[in-house]
């Protein structure tokens, strides 16, 4: 007698681990106002804006509120 046991389908932590990925990736480019970087910059991440600055022209195409 022989017993096949075949494991097939997504394993439950891909799907977290993409999901964090993509939460992130769409905090990144559609919302982060300074917040990332004033992690390490503190109150003047707020003013420089590198990454709004860097995504800027990929939030008006994809729709996100800007300005
Ligand atoms: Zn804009």
């Amino acid at each position: 007698m022989q017993i096949n046991i075949s494991k097939s389908g997504i394993p439950i932590f891909a799907i977290v681990l993409l999901a964090i990925v993509f939460v992130f990736g769409l905090f990144f480019v559609g919302y982060d106002q300074g917040h990332i970087f004033s992690i390490v910059l503190g109150e003047q991440a707020f003013e420089d804006l590198y990454i709004h600055e860097l995504t800027h022209d990929m939030r008006h195409a994809a729709g996100f509120p800007c300005h």
